[in-house]
């Protein structure tokens, strides 16, 4: 096979060459997944009220006149499913509905709930128009799962007393409540427990408008003095998600209270960001990894996943479930049936281009 070459072209970025300024971790700033111990900062961001959830503004109406009605019929509020990926606010709208309806949220997960006794205890203990939320509902075990249908339609849970021929059932009712439910896996939910919900919305990426005043919002809770430009920087790189949009926020707040005068002007955030290794497209540095090697040891590709894995030293389901779906969606990278491949648009965004290449063995990808 022809060998390719590479050059860089003027401006060109590549993540294998560090500058002595760069910080020397590859810790995943861009995932929107919450870090460790990310939970406890986010709090203080979250939205309280519904009028305060930025963006998702169907969804908003929607679960505004929904809040409204059960208010006023003095009922709970019907069951609540968010979908989405990780970051777009699923868990915080649970907690608004428990905020407008001035009730408690109990809040679990699918993987917490392994045994049906699990989820028993709790919905045997619910208050009247309690919320429950359950987060990651695509990862309760199907008998559990079972437990949630009578419960959801009829508030009645059927306990199962003794074992074998003896084994007998007996209904309990329990309070009404709310279930809001979210997910991050829509496909994974199976049609009788969908079926069950009143409200099955799927949140959208953010756009850019929303990212900025997200990142202003967060700006007056922090204490942190911000130009507009650098608000606007900072959600150009935050993947349209605000969880990232608030984290990269608190990076640069931390870069400027240690390099500037803590305010974060076009600068601190320009040097921030470019600190943290986070490029103009919102590429982290592990993500852009995954394209260098691509480019340059793969020659663009096809490459197998289990190479490429290898060859950046992360394991083949971070690569597919973490890098790629965002190196995809910007068209930096494709999936074929021959493997991973590099586009046109990733070599240009490392500013490199492949040289020398006799024109039949381009990928079909260029032609
Ligand atoms: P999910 O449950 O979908 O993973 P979260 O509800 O935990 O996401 O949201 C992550 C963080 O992003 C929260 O701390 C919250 O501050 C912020 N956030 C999410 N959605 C919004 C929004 N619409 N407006 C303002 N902040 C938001």
């Amino acid at each position: 096979m022809a060998r390719r070459e590479f050059i860089a072209v003027d401006g060109g970025v590549d993540a294998t060459t560090s500058g002595a300024d760069e910080v020397d971790d590859s810790s995943d700033l861009l995932s929107a997944e919450p870090h460790p111990g990310e939970h406890h900062s986010e709090s203080g961001l979250r939205p309280k009220r519904l009028d305060d959830f930025v963006g998702q503004r169907d969804l908003k109406n929607h679960l505004g006149v929904m809040l409204t009605a059960a208010a006023q019929r003095g009922e709970p509020v019907d069951h609540l499913l968010f979908a989405g990926p990780p970051g777009l606010g699923k868990t915080t709208l649970a907690h608004i509905v428990g905020n407008e309806l001035d009730t408690h949220v109990l809040a679990t997960s699918g993987p917490a709930l392994e045994r049906t006794g699990d989820l028993a205890a709790i919905l045997t203990k619910i208050q009247h128009g309690e919320v429950l939320f359950i987060d990651e509902i695509h990862r309760l075990p199907r008998p559990v799962e079972e437990v949630l249908y009578p419960a959801m339609e009829d508030f009645r849970i059927d306990i199962v007393l003794g074992k074998g021929p003896a084994a007998r059932s007996i209904a309990l009712d329990i309070a009404p409540f709310t279930l809001v439910a979210a997910t991050t896996r829509t496909a994974l939910i199976t049609g009788p427990l969908r079926d069950r919900f009143g409200l099955v919305s799927r949140l959208d990426f953010y756009d850019h408008d929303d990212l900025t005043r997200i990142v202003l919002r967060a700006t007056g809770i922090l204490g942190v003095e911000i130009t507009e430009t650098a608000a606007n920087y900072i959600a150009k790189r935050a993947r349209g998600t605000p969880r990232i949009a608030n984290r990269l926020l608190r990076q640069v707040r931390d870069y400027a209270q240690v390099h500037a005068d803590s305010t974060v002007d076009d600068d601190a955030a320009t040097k921030g960001l470019e600190f943290f290794g986070v490029d103009n497209i919102g590429l982290d540095r592990p993500s852009r990894e995954v394209l260098v090697a691509l480019c340059t040891r793969f020659e663009g590709g096809p490459v197998g996943l289990s190479n490429l894995a290898i060859a950046v030293g992360e394991p083949a389901e971070t690569l597919e479930d973490v890098y790629e779906p965002f190196l995809i969606q910007q068209g930096l990278m494709v999936r074929t049936q021959r493997g991973r491949v590099a586009t046109q648009a990733g070599w240009n965004h490392l500013g490199l281009v492949p040289k020398g290449l006799p024109f039949e063995h381009q990928p079909d990808l260029f032609s």
